[in-house]
C-alpha cells in the first residue's frame, strides 16, 4: 500500500478528522476549529479489500496524521467521512456507489465509528462536504448560502443553506447532474440511464463524446493531429488546443459553459444562493488562466441572460479555490459543525457554527 503524509502545521485541540473517501483514493486531514490544514495523508482505496478493511486503515492513517502533527488521537473531537453517492446520510450507510463497485450496503459510519473509540462521526455526500469545504474556507467563506458545481467525469453538486448543507429526505439533495435541461426524445443519454440530464452535456465525458461525434462529421480541428499521433481525447486536450486558439476547440467550451449556465440557472431560481462556484477538476485552467476566465465569463453571460435581473446583477459565479483539499476540509467542516450542535442541542450558543458567518 503506498501512502503520503505531510505535515502543514501544528495546533490545539479541538482538532476534527475529515476523509474523502473517492474511488481510486482516500485522503484523511486533519483540521484546526478554524479551518487551518494540519496534517493530511492520502492512500489507494483498494475498494476490492472491502469496508472493513479501508475503515481501519483509516483509523490507522488518522492515528499517523495525529503523531505527525504532535497531538493525541484522543484530541480529535470528531470526524467527517465524505463518500460519493449513493447512500442514506440519516443511517450512516452507504448503497451503491457506481466507482466503488466492493462497497455496496454498508453501514459506514456504525464501523468507522467503533473502529475510532466511539467518536462522533458526521457522515456526507463527497461533493456535499467539498461544497461544505468551500463555504467554510473557501471561495464561499463570506456567504450565508452558496451552492457549488463540481465538474469532472460526472457534475456533481453541494447546496449550503443558511449555514447547513441540504442533503434532502432521500441523501439525494444535489444531484446537479441530473438536472434535465433538454426534454425531447433525442436529447442525449445521461450516465443515469435517462436522458437530457445537464451531465450528458456539461461533464468532461460530454465534452469528449461531442468532441468526438463533430470531429466524426468533419471539423476541422488541431485535435485531429494529435489524434492521429495515438493520443486520446480528453477534456484536458481540449483545453490545451483551446489554450492554442483552436476555434473548433474553443467552440465547444463555449457551448458548455452556456449549457452549465442553464444548470446553473434551475439551480439559482429555487435555491437563491449569494454565490455558485465551480469546483472540479474541469475547469480549463481556472481564474489564473485567460482561458478559464473566458468559460467563466461565457457562464456569467448566459447565466444573465436567462435569469431575473436581480439574480443576475446579484448572484457572484466563482471558481473554488479550495482544489482536491476541498472535500477533506469540508468533512471535518461537517464534523465541526455536528460536535458544536452536540454540545449546544438548542442553537442558541454563540459556539454553534451554524448560526453565525463570524464563528466559520
Ligand atoms: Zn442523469
Amino acid at each position: 500500500m503506498s501512502q503520503s503524509t505531510s505535515t502543514i502545521r501544528t495546533g490545539t485541540p479541538p482538532v476534527f478528522a475529515g476523509i474523502d473517501v473517492g474511488g481510486t483514493t482516500i485522503k484523511l486531514a486533519l483540521v484546526s476549529d478554524h479551518g487551518q490544514l494540519m496534517a493530511t495523508e492520502h492512500f489507494a482505496t483498494e475498494d476490492e479489500l472491502g469496508v472493513p478493511d479501508a475503515v481501519s486503515r483509516m483509523r490507522r492513517g488518522l492515528e499517523r496524521l495525529c503523531a505527525t502533527a504532535n497531538l493525541n488521537f484522543s484530541d480529535i473531537a470528531a470526524i467527517g467521512l465524505g463518500t460519493p453517492g449513493t447512500m442514506d446520510i440519516p443511517n450512516g450507510l452507504i448503497l451503491e456507489p457506481p466507482n466503488l463497485p466492493g462497497w455496496k450496503n454498508f453501514p459506514i459510519v456504525e464501523h468507522l465509528q467503533q473502529a475510532c473509540d466511539n467518536k462522533l462521526v458526521a457522515f456526507a455526500n463527497d461533493a456535499g462536504a467539498a461544497a461544505y469545504g468551500e463555504f467554510w474556507v473557501g471561495s464561499g467563506q463570506i456567504h450565508d448560502s452558496i451552492v457549488m458545481f463540481t465538474l469532472g467525469t460526472g457534475v456533481g453538486g453541494g447546496i449550503i443553506l443558511h449555514g447547513k448543507s441540504v442533503d434532502g429526505g432521500h441523501s439525494h439533495g444535489s444531484e446537479f447532474g441530473h438536472i434535465l435541461i433538454d426534454s425531447g426524445p433525442q436529447a442525449r443519454l445521461c450516465s443515469c440511464g435517462q436522458r437530457g440530464h445537464l451531465e450528458a452535456y456539461a461533464s468532461a465525458t460530454a465534452v469528449v463524446k461531442r468532441a468526438q461525434e463533430q470531429l466524426q462529421a468533419g471539423r476541422p480541428s488541431s485535435l485531429n493531429a494529435r489524434l492521429q499521433g495515438g493520443e486520446s481525447l480528453s477534456a484536458l486536450m481540449v483545453a490545451e488546443e483551446a489554450d492554442k486558439n483552436d476555434s473548433f476547440c474553443l467552440d465547444l467550451i463555449d457551448e458548455t459553459a452556456y449549457f452549465l449556465a442553464l444548470g446553473i440557472v434551475s439551480v439559482v431560481n429555487i435555491i437563491d444562493p449569494e454565490c455558485v462556484i465551480l469546483g472540479g477538476a474541469m475547469n480549463f485552467g481556472g481564474q489564473k488562466s485567460p482561458l478559464g476566465r473566458r468559460f467563466l465569463k461565457q457562464i456569467q453571460d448566459s447565466f444573465c441572460k436567462h435569469t431575473f435581473p436581480v439574480l443576475a446583477e446579484n448572484t457572484e459565479i466563482c471558481f473554488a479555490t479550495l482544489g482536491g483539499d476541498a472535500g477533506f476540509i469540508g468533512a471535518a467542516g461537517v464534523a465541526r459543525s455536528a460536535f458544536y450542535k452536540q454540545a449546544s442541542p438548542l442553537g442558541t450558543s454563540a459556539e454553534n457554527p451554524d448560526l453565525s458567518n463570524e464563528e466559520r
